[in-house]
């Protein structure tokens, strides 16, 4: 059962109170009100999801955010008339009722008026009175209003809801030129001829159609229902997408021909355990390396990790002197597997036979603290055996957290141990400074070390920051991935091009989804700010099938079974489309309205390396424009697990074989 009060609670602290929404009357109003008594039945689980929902004869309750947008700019004080036009369910109505005296609101489909009527007075809101009638032309009898908010979206101000207006009261409505977008507006009325516009946000609203609206005419499109939506998005995907018959032989013309000469293509995975998620990837990325002159290919796993496997494609010339398992750390399955082997042999395979056109294996990810440290010291040991007992000095005071170093963030953060912060900054700045020296003998094993060096000092930091929340360590976590990526580009020169795998949610811009509600930020989203156009960014998706993934953190992979996808979601509307395997462009696709169809957000899943199915809906679903979020998209209806290359029981790090990726 869904805890309706807790989902309540979250939905006003992570969608309105984020995002701006303060005024405490205007979050207590939201608290009080149950959405779930104003949708279908069917769409409860969904009532707390910040997103329009459908009601019925096609038209819909409006998303929460931009209810509260509109509240809010009303600036009520609780003695206010206000009228509203679009009663809908009757829900903002409600929301209005807790801040205003008396409200007036009218709807133009008679079932929805009676229908809505209904529901608030068995709900008790006294104060909020319904007709069915054309909004357009507002509620003579009761004026003039304080306020008046407008719920569907005109080509402007009908003149008659202004001439309601108190002087000084505010009328709020989406204006736009035609029915699909508008600009949600605030006017104010300054005197009596006199009014001030003010633009609020950017809406999509149903039409408001009356004397003083758009027209009702006999040919009008009818919004339609959310199967009959659906049902026309599976018809736009079939008719658009770019079938996927086998991973190995499928035609990549037309991704290529897209991808042009973009700088970074970033590949995203839905999952970190599935066969065909990484056999694609590893496709495009063989296609844009032999093809299209690709120079590396980063990957999310730490960079020490990544350094031995980059050695092994370049063709075994060891760099660092360094001993230690490499990629033997949780999860293991996420990069010691068979498809992960194959790519790499490939890799070693085409660095031999085009010794002038090499591609490199490099790691973005930061938890590789005292690898690096390692690292450092031994680059140090050899060639600046004067620096490397500095290192050890200051690299000292780490070294006891080995075991849980994010035990160390919180000894640091409650005072009883003292941050290492200027050492390991001071460590990275004395290398950066003596870069010309130590770069004059060998510069790739200087980069290397330099690497090392500041994953040390953005680890430190990390650790420090898991204690604040998930946003701050998050954000801390992309942005090194970011600057690794940056400094990667720096290495490889001028016009360099590369790829990087991580796992969607670093990967789709984190602005089109309610990660940014949250405050956080990913290495797309920064690709996107970074590279503009010249950033491609893929993502994958699946319904259903097996998965490789843990229960928890650090136990064994277990090979799961993927539930089939939610109601309500991308990959839902995908399956219902009925084909197996599909690529989408999504950024300028050749039918635009399949874009346009996939627009408003849905949810969408992502499985980790611990995968929840028993709590599948809070621990796996967001909310997420795919367009916005993906240039492209590609989906694999049924899946399987990835293929773990050791199937012994899961062995302790240092038990694993040393050998990998060489002797399998
Ligand atoms: N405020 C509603 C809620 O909370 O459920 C959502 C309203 S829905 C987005 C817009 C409503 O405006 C629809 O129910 C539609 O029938 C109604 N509408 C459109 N034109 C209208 C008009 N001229 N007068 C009254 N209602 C109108």
């Amino acid at each position: 059962m869904i805890d309706l009060e807790r989902e309540r609670a979250r939905m006003v602290e992570a969608h309105l109170q984020r995002r701006g929404i303060t005024d405490p009357a205007v979050v207590a109003a939201f608290r009080r009100v149950p959405r779930e008594e104003f949708v279908p039945r069917d769409l409860v689980e969904f009532a707390y999801e910040d997103t329009p929902l459908p009601i019925s004869a096609g038209q819909t309750i409006s998303q929460p955010y931009i209810v509260a947008v509109t509240v809010d700019a009303l600036g009520l004080r609780g003695g206010e008339r206000v009228l509203e036009v679009g009663t809908g369910s009757g829900y903002a109505a409600a929301v209005l009722g807790h801040l205003a005296k008396d409200v007036y609101t009218i709807e133009r489909i008679e079932n929805l008026a009676d229908s809505a009527r209904a529901r608030l007075s068995r709900l008790g809101y006294a104060n909020v009175h319904v007709i069915h009638g054309d909004g357009t032309l507002g509620w003579p009898e009761h004026a003039p209003y304080d306020a008046i908010a407008v719920a569907a979206g005109g080509p402007k101000a009908p003149p008659a809801l202004l001439s309601q207006l108190t002087l000084g009261g505010r009328l709020v409505m989406p204006i736009g030129p035609d029915e699909s977008s508008q600009v949600l507006v605030r006017i104010t009325r300054e005197g009596d001829t006199e009014y001030r516009e003010e633009p609020l946000a950017d809406v999509q609203f149903v039409p408001l159609i009356g004397e003083q609206g758009w027209k009702d005419t006999p040919g009008r499109i009818v919004v339609p229902s959310r199967t009959e939506r659906r049902a026309g998005l599976g018809a736009l995907v079939r008719e658009t997408a770019e079938p996927i018959d086998d991973v190995e032989t499928a035609s990549l013309d037309g991704l290529l021909d897209r991808i042009a000469d973009s700088r970074v293509v970033l590949i995203g995975e839905a999952t970190h355990g599935t066969s065909e998620f990484y056999r694609m990837r590893a496709r495009i990325t063989k296609e844009l390396i032999s093809r299209r002159g690709f120079r590396f290919v980063a990957v999310e796993a730490d960079w020490p990790d990544a350094a031995r496997i980059d050695d092994y494609v370049l063709g075994g010339k060891r760099r660092s002197r360094l001993e230690f398992t490499p990629l033997a750390r949780f999860p293991t399955w996420m990069w010691r597997n068979v498809e992960v082997h194959a790519f790499v042999e490939w890799l070693r395979a085409h660095n031999a036979e085009h010794a002038d056109q090499k591609a490199g294996f490099h790691g973005l990810d930061l938890y590789s603290l005292f690898t690096s440290i390692a690292a450092v010291l031994s680059y140090l040991d050899e060639v600046d055996p004067a620096a490397a007992r500095v290192a050890r000095h200051r690299y000292g005071a780490l070294t006891p957290w080995q075991k849980d170093p994010a035990a160390y963030g919180e000894a640091v953060l409650v005072g009883r141990y003292e941050s290492s912060e200027p050492a390991v900054v001071a460590m990275l700045r004395d290398m950066l400074e003596r870069r010309l020296e130590y770069a004059r003998q060998d510069g790739e094993r200087f980069f290397d070390a330099a690497q090392n060096a500041r994953l040390v000092a953005d680890a430190e930091r990390y650790y420090r920051s898991v204690y604040y929340g998930s946003a701050a360590s998050w954000n801390l976590r992309d942005a090194h991935m970011f600057e690794t990526l940056k400094a990667l580009f720096a290495f490889y020169g001028p016009g360099a091009k590369g790829v990087v795998w991580e796992h969607n949610s670093h990967v789709g811009d984190a602005s089109a989804t309610e990660m940014s509600a949250r405050g956080e930020q990913n290495v797309g989203q920064m690709c996107r700010a970074a590279f503009g156009e010249d950033a491609y960014l893929i993502g994958f998706g699946t319904d259903h099938g097996t998965v490789a993934a843990a229960s928890n953190w650090d136990e064994p992979m277990q090979r799961m079974q993927v539930r089939p996808a939610r109601p309500g979601s991308y990959e839902r509307a995908f399956h219902d489309a009925g084909l197996p395997a599909w690529g989408l462009h999504l950024r300028e696709p050749r039918r635009r309205a399949v874009r346009d169809e996939l627009l408003p957000p849905l949810l969408e899943r992502a499985i980790g390396v611990v995968y929840r199915p028993e709590t599948e809906l809070a621990s796996h679903y967001f909310k997420a424009s795919l367009p916005r979020q993906f240039d492209e998209y590609l989906w694999f209806d049924e899946t399987r697990a990835v293929e773990p290359l050791e199937q012994a029981p899961r062995a302790e790090p240092d038990q694993l074989p040393d050998t990998y990726p060489f002797g399998v």
